[in-house]
């Protein structure tokens, strides 16, 4: 809650105020998010107009989640700038005459000062989620896991499976060359596989 009162009613009137917040909880999404309990910098303008106070500010707060591409734990910074128009209560039949004339969708989304006071989370909660990467990654271009072994690649951008693959052909040529010495001894290779079509 943030109170109005220093600000007055006259307006144009304006202050400024920063305060550090503990996170409302629950702020983020799936893959990433602002730890319940972190910290949430707000920076504040409050402006007096006819019908409210405008507030305009910006948000910060460390995020933590994981690289969707690699799954390591990142953590990161969310900047979120917002502006939000708080009623006044009495203003609320004056809207209310001109939502008659028929944007009942516009009335539903006015918030209203309580007394001097006002309810910022609503609008931080949602200020902070559309600023939230959709797809953190670790790194720009981070080259996710291994599909073979799951490794992840930013540790080890030249991972193979070399050797995997060398052990499977040296088996296979090994092979190869057993029959190969075989037929040897018969004949050459062309006229064996005539001989398997005969
Ligand atoms: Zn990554
Ligand atoms: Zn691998």
């Amino acid at each position: 809650m943030f109170d109005t009162r220093e600000l007055g009613r006259r307006p144009g009137a304006m202050k400024r105020l920063s305060r550090e917040v503990e996170s409302p909880g629950n702020l983020g999404i799936e893959v990433i998010g602002v730890p319940d309990g972190a910290t949430v910098k707000l920076d504040l303008r409050m402006e007096s107009v006819m019908e409210g106070v405008l507030v305009t500010g910006t948000a910060r707060a460390p995020l933590a989640g994981e690289c969707v591409r690699c799954l390591e734990p990142l953590q990161q910074e969310v900047e979120a700038e917002f502006q939000e128009m708080f009623s006044y209560p009495d203003a609320d039949d004056r809207s209310r005459h001109s939502a008659d004339t028929g944007d009942d969708a516009e009335e539903e989304d006015t918030l209203f000062l309580e007394g001097d006071l006002f309810d910022l989370e609503p609008v931080l909660r949602d200020a902070v989620v559309l600023a939230l990467p959709l797809q953190p990654v670790c790194q720009d271009g981070c080259p996710g896991l291994c599909p073979e072994c799951g490794a992840r690649l930013a540790d080890d951008p030249d991972h193979r499976h070399e050797e995997a693959v060398d052990i499977r052909w040296a088996a296979l040529q090994e092979l190869a060359g057993t029959i190969g010495d075989g037929e040897k001894d018969n004949a050459p290779r062309a006229d064996g596989d005539d001989s398997q079509e005969k």
